[in-house]
């Protein structure tokens, strides 16, 4: 071989060798995640603490403006399918009322829901008790949407992270929370919703504290106890209602037989995620619900539940649109 193909190669081969540089160079660039470091650094020092602004889902918005429609002449209830978790909304003449926001990952479906169902201020909210199925989205719902009253079962010692950013958004808004004291009562028109039960003692288990609310609207009753346990069943005596947001998921730990015999539900709604690793609801509920004559329905079967009410008879409409971003 001559001495000019020599010098060809070795041009050829540090031509490829710069290439393999360069290659290298971009992808070890790109695998450590540059702009990932940044962040992390960001989230270190505490710039980027905040959930920051919601994702428009636009999935979730055609769905639900496609699929659920407000009476704005009735009380309208959503239960909405939040999986393993809980979240109610109440609508009743132009006003509104939240109880409970799903875990943390639901919290931006359901403040893209509230928007889709052209809904712009929320003039109560009620998160039952701190666990994070409950609360978990609150924070979302806080930083993007008005908000009138807020209730939450006062004195808590939580520091978990979903609760330390609720605290911070409320304190960004300068909204206080509102202490929930057993006979208080929310007017909306026509329209009563009662506090039956909550202990602000901060009690061991977080679910005893739950806040318990009552409507009575026309001749119906509409009973949402949170993850409210026998203990607080027990407390009290309590009146024949028409519908059920059954405690605790359908849990063992709640609906009692004095419970489920006094309430007497009509129909019995419970708010729980497909093949939960709880094994909720419970058979032995299910089966005391079913006795005592409840019609029963499960966001996990039926999906999101929408009531209408003329405050005589109550309509159950079953809506094929999830709200569980732990699905996504
Ligand atoms: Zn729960």
């Amino acid at each position: 071989m001559g001495r000019k193909s020599n010098r060809k190669i070795e041009n050829q081969i540090k031509r490829v060798i710069v290439l393999v540089i360069i290659l290298l160079v971009l992808a070890v660039a790109s695998k450590n995640g540059i702009l990932e470091n940044i962040e992390k650094d960001l989230t270190q020092i505490g710039i980027l603490e905040t959930v920051g602004e919601v994702k428009q889902n636009q999935e979730v918005d055609t769905k639900i403006s496609e699929n659920i429609v407000l009476d704005k002449n009735k009380l309208n209830i959503l239960f909405f399918d939040v999986g393993q978790a809980d979240s109610e909304l109440i609508f009743y003449n132009g006003k509104t009322i939240l109880i409970d926001s799903g875990n943390t990952n639901d919290g931006e479906n359901i403040v893209n829901g509230i928007k889709s169902l052209g809904i712009s201020k929320l003039d109560y909210v009620i998160g039952t008790h701190v666990h994070e199925d409950h609360i978990g989205g609150m924070s979302y719902i806080v930083d993007e949407i008005e908000i009138g009253n807020f209730y939450l079962p006062y004195n808590t010692k939580t520091t978990s992270s979903y609760y330390k950013r609720l605290l911070n958004s409320l304190t960004e808004k300068n909204i206080g929370i509102e202490e929930a004291t057993v006979g208080d009562k929310i007017q909306i028109d026509d329209l009563i919703c009662e506090i039956m039960s909550v202990d602000n003692e901060e009690p061991e288990d977080a679910n005893d504290a739950s806040i318990v609310t009552q409507i009575t609207y026309g001749e119906l009753k509409y009973l949402f106890m949170g993850d409210a346990t026998s203990r607080n069943e027990n407390s009290r005596e309590w009146e024949d209602v028409d519908i059920l947001k059954v405690g605790h998921h359908g849990s063992n730990t709640s609906s009692t037989e004095r419970f489920l015999k006094q309430t007497l539900a009509e129909i019995a709604i419970i708010p729980v995620g497909k093949e939960n690793s709880y094994g909720l609801p419970k058979q032995e509920i299910l089966n005391r619900l079913n006795n005592l004559g409840s019609k029963i329905y499960r966001t996990d079967i039926d999906g999101t539940i929408q009531i209408l009410s003329d405050g005589k008879t109550n309509e159950v409409i079953k809506i094929d649109v999830s709200f569980d971003g732990s699905e996504e």
